[in-house]
This record gives C-alpha cells, structure tokens and sequence, in this order.
C-alpha cells in the first residue's frame, strides 16, 4: 500500500481506494464526496454506494465498469483479496479489506460505532495495518446519544409552535439519518424537505430505508404570502437557512446537526441558535475502542487530527503513522474541508463540553 498524490495506492493489485482524481481502477468505500469521484474507468463499491453515484454523477459518469460487491463478499484482483464489510457511516459505506501474502490491511474509509437506522453496523476486523481517519480524535469530542440530541429538538418544536425548524444537514446520510430518528421518536408528521436533499432522501426509500411522509418545500409563493411550515421541521443542507429560500419559512429556528455543534464557537459563527450534535464519525472513544477492537500493531491516520490520534496511539504501544492525505475533508462542514479544530477552539470546546 503507498501513499501517492491521488490517494492510497494498492500496487500489487493495481487499483486506489478513494482515489481523489479518475484513475483506472478504484474500489470506493463510501459516496461522500471526499471519497467517491466521477469519471473513473473501473469501480468497484457496495450496490448502494454505486447507486448513490449514479444518483451524484449521472449514469455515465460513475465508472465505465461498476462492479457491485455486497458486504462479506470477496474478489480477486493481482493476488490480492478484496473484501468489502459494513463501516456504518452512510448508507453503503464500507470498509475496504484487502489482503496480500499473509497480510490484512483494513481501510476504514469513514466510520462510526453508533446505531444507525439508515446503515448497516460497523463490523471490526482484526488486521496488521488499521486505516483511520481522525475526524474528531480529540478527548473533547464525546457525542452525546442521539436520542438525546432528537429529544432537544422535539422539546424546541413543542416550546415554539409558530415557528419553523430549520434542521441544516448534509445530504447524504445526516438528513437521512435524523429523519429516520425523529420517525424513532415518534414524529409522526410530514418532515419537510430542501430541494437539495430531496433526491438522495428517494434514493434511500427506494433502496429500503423507510423514512415516513416526505413533503417538499412550498415553492412559488406569491409575494406578501404569510410565512409557512409553523410547528413543522424543515431539512436542508447546512447554510441554506442564510438564503432568500429561508424567507418564506415562519421565523424559523437554526438547527445544524453535526460533530462539530461541540464546538460553541463553531455554532455561533454560523448563527445556528439550536445546535445538534449529530455526527456520522467515531468520536475520541470510539476511535479509540475501534483500534483497539481491530487489534492491529499499526494504525495510519488519513487526515483530521492525526497528531493527538498518534500520540494516544503511542501511549498504547500501537505504532501510529499520519498519512497526510489530501483532498480529505468532512463532509460534516462542507463550508471548510479539512478543518480539524484549532487550538483555540478545542480550547473553547473544553471549556464548554459537557462534562
Ligand atoms: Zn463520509
Ligand atoms: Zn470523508
């Protein structure tokens, strides 16, 4: 495996994972965007992953050669062995485990440990080399359960009626996902859609995700139309609530659901008056339980704060090693890619964490 300026490179087999440019072979983990590019010659993904990037890139732009691989499956490719299991991120997202003269390799892509009801689990592997992102792999990210987060919502819904909550989520996975817990919590109501999200939220139905009565947005109001969707919970990608589009709304209430809400100043910045923290990557614990779990002597750290993973790592004894990898971002904040925290704001977040 080698590190190259298009991403991870599997030499003997001939082909990248998560390439960030179109190469000839690449086997995808997930369909974020940081992860799943258009234009490539052979794909090789879980059928949901390349749904997804047919759904993004259009039919003839998501690989010349879409081969589909269910989880637990395995392939051949120069000697080295292929297998894809469930990574529990999005929809689809896997794990990529690859294995070569008595080796196993695990690129983990990007992944949690939490229930999800739009995903399958993550499934550990135990392997000699983890590959890891390390999103938030600071002590002071611990998110909260999400029935917590769900809950704070609801009780804001109930306490402001006439008001609409505007829920900023990215499209693929988080709204999914928030959608599918408040139906959990029993939100019983239609959720109200962006335009945006609109199109990944069918996809997820047609591929067996129940999400309940969808409804879009109201467009085309007259001008002096009195504002709508009081008492509702509206969905849409994080910053659409800073748009004309927002006008229409009844003095809606920023919500924004992300791992990042632990960062107050994060949340203010943005003007977001009810942050959810609502994450799809592994906090500080569950990276670490999850290394510990893939029981593997040697850990490498693609991008996020890959300097405080591979000092913990090291106080373990497990050889920690930062990729670097570029292009790399988070799909949690999709106003600044590859923004780990700055001192000041961990700082901050340490301050104001819940303890
Ligand atoms: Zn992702
Ligand atoms: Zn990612």
């Amino acid at each position: 495996m080698k590190v190259t300026p298009l991403g991870l490179l599997c030499e003997p087999g001939g082909f990248y994972v998560d390439p960030s440019r179109p190469v000839e072979r690449a086997v995808v983990s997930h369909g974020h965007a940081d992860h799943a590019r258009p234009g490539h010659g052979a794909v090789l993904a879980t059928p949901e992953t390349l749904a997804i990037m047919r759904a993004r890139f259009g039919e003839d732009r998501a690989g010349d050669e879409q081969q589909a691989m269910a989880y637990g499956e395995s392939v051949t490719c120069n000697g080295v062995r292929i297998t894809l299991a469930p990574a529990g991120h999005v929809l689809g997202s896997a794990q990529v485990v690859l294995e070569w003269q008595g080796s196993r390799i695990v690129v983990s892509g990007d992944y949690k440990r939490r229930r999800d009801p739009t995903c399958a689990p993550f499934l550990p592997v135990e392997c000699d080399v983890f590959v890891t992102e390390a999103t938030f792999a600071l002590p002071v990210f611990r998110h909260p359960p999400d029935s917590h987060e769900i809950r704070r919502l609801l009780d804001s819904v109930a306490l402001f009626p006439e008001r609409a909550h505007v829920v900023g989520a990215y499209a693929l996975g988080k709204t999914q996902r928030i959608i599918a817990l408040l139906r959990e919590a029993g939100w019983d109501r239609p959720v109200y859609l962006h335009g945006a999200v609109e199109k990944l939220c069918t996809l997820y139905e047609s591929l067996g995700v129940r999400l309940g009565e969808l409804l879009p947005v109201p467009k085309g109001l007259k001008r002096g139309h009195p504002p709508i969707l009081a008492g509702e919970i509206v969905l849409a990608p994080p910053s659409a609530e800073a748009t004309p589009w927002a006008r229409r709304l009844a003095d809606p209430v920023t919500c924004a659901a992300s791992g990042w809400m632990t960062v107050r100043q994060r949340a203010k910045l943005r003007g977001v008056e009810l942050p959810l923290i609502i994450s799809d990557h592994a906090d500080w614990d569950e990276l670490l339980e999850t290394i510990e779990e893939v029981r593997a002597p040697e850990v490498w750290v693609t991008h996020g704060r890959d300097d405080a993973l591979v000092h913990a790592l090291g106080l373990r004894g497990v050889r920690g090693r930062a990729l670097h990898l570029v292009g790399r971002g988070d799909e949690e904040d999709e106003g600044a890619p590859e923004a780990p925290p700055t001192e000041e704001e961990a700082d901050a977040a340490r301050r104001g964490a819940p303890s």
